[in-house]
């Protein structure tokens, strides 16, 4: 115990000081009387918890005990709500939210309706507008962080800033002219420039994203991994996601994606695998020899009727696997909480098991599992000391939360994205009371909806 000056000089002069009292500490924030699903290394769940933060980090993580220590300059009741580290969307197109419901039973759609449709429609200026929308759909159900890969994705990185949400933001690459490149392979160029003004940034984290190994040719999947071990950056690919993927690998190169991606050079640990259905044993044991990281988007992949992803075969492995929702003409929405139960009831369904894919697990793969798989498992993913203050609180009031004998079963099989009242990313709070304090969420679906009508047209013809 220390004392303060004043008291010390009160108590050598023999003035009677009848009251020493402990220095407490200041906190920018404290939420206190919170059921804190820490997702720390020991799963350690605190209730009547304390989570203190000053600045962008957590400073303190425990019991009421911790709220005595310190003296704040706000204080957030949770009433005994659930906090918890903020979710992490692994893989998304946030701007495709212009698109959402387009489309949506066309076969072969990708190569018939999406990419045409891009290329006639998408500029920066929607982009913008669709990143926005997407951005406050992710923050709003409770992802802190989301990797994105698109065209125009400064704008993406612009509109994450200004919802003030954390972004790994890959820039498309890819073997034909796109929206923001007239020349095949044009992304890359764009990619660096948007590298290099971003690369200091507090919330966002610039990277490269080759499409996928069927619309690139090997030459250029090798330039995008010598130049993302150049620039030390992420890179983000689409991979093993179709049938018909493996067979055009197959055919051309006798090897499964995976190994083809190896060849290249782009199999490292520095890699964000979105989907990976169609993986066997090896591939997932070389995939865990390079350290690769996974993004799993399972209702995208139900709705696309793809196939199931080995996760629990990859997580038996040791693969680092998170989840994702894909962009919002594939999964239709960017919602986390969501997600969380289809996954834990798909590999139930898939394996006819209902011990698998246990709730807790699932919540590890939306948070502390993400944070992992896109190396960032020292700064988010967790509630613990030191690490970047990215939390939310979710409701336990709600009639379908109540009673509560499980917090992760709770999250998974009963949560609800409207469930998510408070979101608080790099320290600052974004949401209050289902509020997004930091955009007009009205002028922001103002926006997309007037660029609609032109796009039904257009989408009309294809
Ligand atoms: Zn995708």
């Amino acid at each position: 115990m220390r004392l303060s000056n004043a008291a010390l000089a009160l108590a050598i002069l023999g003035l009677g000081v009848l009251e020493v009292r402990a220095e407490s500490r200041h906190a920018d924030l404290l939420i206190e009387n919170a059921r804190v699903v820490t997702m720390d290394e020991t799963f350690r769940v605190i209730e009547g918890g304390t989570i203190a933060i000053e600045g962008t980090r957590i400073l303190a993580v425990g019991g009421g005990e911790v709220s005595q220590e310190f003296e704040a300059a706000q204080t957030i009741d949770a009433g005994g709500d659930i906090v918890m580290p903020g979710m992490i969307n692994t893989h998304t197109h946030a701007s495709m939210t212009i698109f959402r419901g387009l489309g949506d039973d066309v076969p072969d759609r990708l190569r018939r309706f999406i990419f045409p449709l891009e290329a006639m429609v998408v500029n920066a200026d929607n982009v913008r507008k669709g990143a926005l929308l997407g951005a406050v759909e992710m923050v709003l159900s409770g992802a802190t962080t989301f990797v994105d890969m698109y065209y125009f994705e400064d704008e993406v990185a612009r509109a994450a800033k200004t919802v003030g949400v954390r972004a790994i933001l890959g820039e498309t690459i890819i073997g034909f002219p796109a929206p923001d490149a007239k020349e095949a392979y044009g992304g890359l160029a764009y990619a660096k420039k948007f590298i290099r003004e971003f690369a200091d940034d507090d919330l966002i984290v610039p990277a490269l994203a080759p499409h996928a190994p069927y619309t690139m040719d090997r030459e250029h999947l090798a330039e995008v991994a010598g130049a993302a071990r150049e620039l030390g950056v992420p890179v983000l690919l689409h991979l093993s996601e179709t049938q018909a993927e493996i067979d055009h690998i197959a055919t051309e190169f006798q090897m499964s994606p995976v190994e083809y991606i190896d060849t290249v050079g782009l199999l490292t640990n520095e890699l964000v695998a979105a989907h990976c259905i169609f993986v066997d044993g090896d591939d997932i044991e070389l995939m865990k020899a390079k350290g690769v990281g996974v993004s799993h988007n399972i209702v995208s992949n139900i709705k696309a009727g793809k196939g199931v992803a080995p996760v629990l075969e990859m997580l038996e492995a040791g693969v680092d696997v998170g989840l994702g929702t894909d962009g919002p003409m594939s999964g239709n929405t960017l919602d986390m909480m969501g997600l969380l139960g289809y996954t834990a009831k798909l590999h139930k369904l898939a394996k006819l098991d209902r011990r698998v894919m246990p709730a807790k697990d699932v919540v590890e793969m939306a948070t502390i599992g993400g944070a992992r798989a896109v190396n960032m498992e020292d700064r988010i993913g967790s509630l613990e000391v030191g690490k970047l203050a990215d939390l939310i609180i979710v409701d336990t009031d709600s009639v379908h939360m109540i009673p509560m004998y499980d917090v992760y079963s709770a999250l998974v099989y009963a949560a609800k994205a409207h469930d998510v009242h408070t979101v608080i990313i790099n320290g600052q709070q974004i949401v209050r009371n289902r509020e997004l304090l930091t955009v007009d969420v009205e002028k922001v679906k103002r926006d997309v909806l007037v660029l609609t009508e032109q796009i039904a047209k257009k989408a009309e013809d294809l």
